[in-house]
């Protein structure tokens, strides 16, 4: 049969032409030198307009969860029809750029099982854009062929964004002894669910052979995560896709806050990141191989603190906070806190290293070094000499281990005590964010120091 128009196109790649026949009751799908003949009637009955609302219905529910926001996402399933093998079952899928929250039926692509468009909607006035199959097309084509899946879905939700963010360096998600992982397929509660990681690329098809790579390097998973984008996830039929997409998502956001906590949901016991396997999702034989590879033994074992080192003055801080603030609470306080903490190992340190300090001083002619007398005179007139020399040193602004030593003790416990309160410019907390990430990247991987982060001047 000559068709008489042409109205779509292929989406596995080859220079295909799905033609159509305006006119005729069959639609020819030409691929080389096969020809398949498929009725116009069969692709207009009822299981295909289901599949059609089913997927609008879809689109609606998972924009109002946050998956498909901002045309983002995709949803594909298979015509169900028991007479017909699953691999030989049509396609829909949802158009590209398309808001999905607004699409209806007519808006669907009817697919053949081997990827041709044979039904595309119709155009529609500006501003829509001429209608396209989804960028995801040729991934869904590829979970259909290497999966036998009923139903793809690829959401751009936060969560499964942001999961793969918090260490760029997992290949894996893992997670385990969770309920909800008794949603995804071929697992129970206290399975690992491992979800491999694959980068993201500039466009959408760029990602087929690197998700047909993962899928064969995890022939369990029943969904690839994309770094810095979402995730695909499919199932036998789209009730099996939307149940493991629901729990996906939950255990990514599950796993998320976890970390949040300093917790590790690798873990069966989700114990303190750093202490069980020490790497944030760490279970894998990658992180394992590549921290002994990169940065060896030794600091595999002990990565539990880590810190940032800020110069404050100035810096993070106004310098007035340090001029106004805190050198006038070590003066007003080196009596009370000498008083208060005198037996203690750390003031007699600082007192002993006073005491060298100031005896230099003394020789050397130092103005307002005054001697320390001996401890037998009485704590009251060792302290009343140390005032006084330490007020002489910040008079003059000596820069000596000795003094900083005592103001340092003294500022904690004024921020202890939360007579003291720190202040910080108002991009300083923005900065520490991107540090984590810097000093993740360069392989301090316990960033879990990020809640707990204290201001020491
Ligand atoms: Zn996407």
């Amino acid at each position: 049969m000559e068709p008489s128009s042409s109205s779509s196109g292929s989406v596995n790649g080859s220079s295909l032409m799905v033609m159509t026949e305006s006119h005729s009751q069959s639609i020819v799908v030409q691929k080389d030198k096969a020809v398949t003949s498929m009725s116009r009637a069969y692709l207009e009955n009822k299981a295909v307009s289901d599949a059609k609302s089913l997927i609008a219905e879809l689109c609606r529910q998972f924009y109002a969860m946050g998956w498909v926001s901002g045309t983002g996402g995709s949803v594909t399933v298979k015509v169900h029809d028991d007479s017909v093998p699953r691999l030989d079952q049509l396609i829909v899928m949802s158009p590209s750029g398309f808001q999905k929250e607004r699409m209806v039926p007519e808006d669907m692509y009817v697919l053949s099982p081997d990827g041709f468009i044979l039904s595309s909607p119709a155009s529609k006035p500006y501003p829509y854009k001429p209608p396209k199959c989804t960028d995801c097309a040729l991934l869904f084509m590829k979970v259909y062929g290497m999966c036998n899946a009923g139903a793809v879905i690829h959401s751009h939700g936060m969560e499964s964004c942001l999961v793969t963010m918090i260490n760029p360096f997992l290949k894996e998600f893992r997670i385990t002894h969770m309920e909800m992982i008794k949603g995804i397929q071929g697992h129970s509660y206290s399975d690992e669910l491992v979800v491999p990681i694959i980068e993201n690329t500039s466009h959408e098809g760029e990602l087929t052979e690197p998700i047909a790579e993962a899928i064969r390097a995890y022939p369990k998973a029943t969904a690839v995560l994309v770094r810095n984008h979402g995730v695909y996830i499919w199932g036998d039929s789209w009730i099996s896709a939307k149940t493991q997409a629901e729990c996906y998502h939950y255990l990514f956001d599950a796993a998320i806050k976890l970390h949040q906590l300093g917790l590790d949901c690798s873990a069966p016991c989700h114990g303190p990141i750093g202490k069980v396997n020490g790497f944030w999702g760490s279970g894998g034989n990658f992180s394992r191989s590549f921290r002994t590879a990169a940065f060896g033994l030794d600091y595999m074992m002990e990565p539990s603190q880590h810190c940032i080192l800020l110069d404050n003055e100035g810096t993070a801080t106004p310098t007035s906070f340090i001029t106004d603030v805190l050198f006038p609470y070590a003066l007003d306080n080196v009596g009370k806190h000498l008083a208060a903490t005198y037996g203690s190992k750390e003031t007699q340190e600082d007192i002993n290293l006073l005491r060298s300090q100031i005896q230099d001083d003394f020789e050397q002619g130092v103005s307002g070094a005054v001697p320390i007398p001996p401890d037998y005179v009485g704590k009251e007139l060792v302290i009343a000499s140390l005032v006084a020399n330490v007020e002489s040193m910040m008079r003059s602004d000596r820069k000596v281990i000795a003094l900083k030593q005592l103001q340092g003790h003294i500022w904690r416990t004024g921020f202890q005590s939360n007579e003291l309160v720190g202040v910080v410019f108002d991009d300083v907390p923005e900065a520490l964010e991107r540090c984590m990430y810097i000093l993740v990247a360069a392989g301090n991987h316990n960033n879990s120091f990020l809640p707990n982060l204290t201001m020491v001047t």
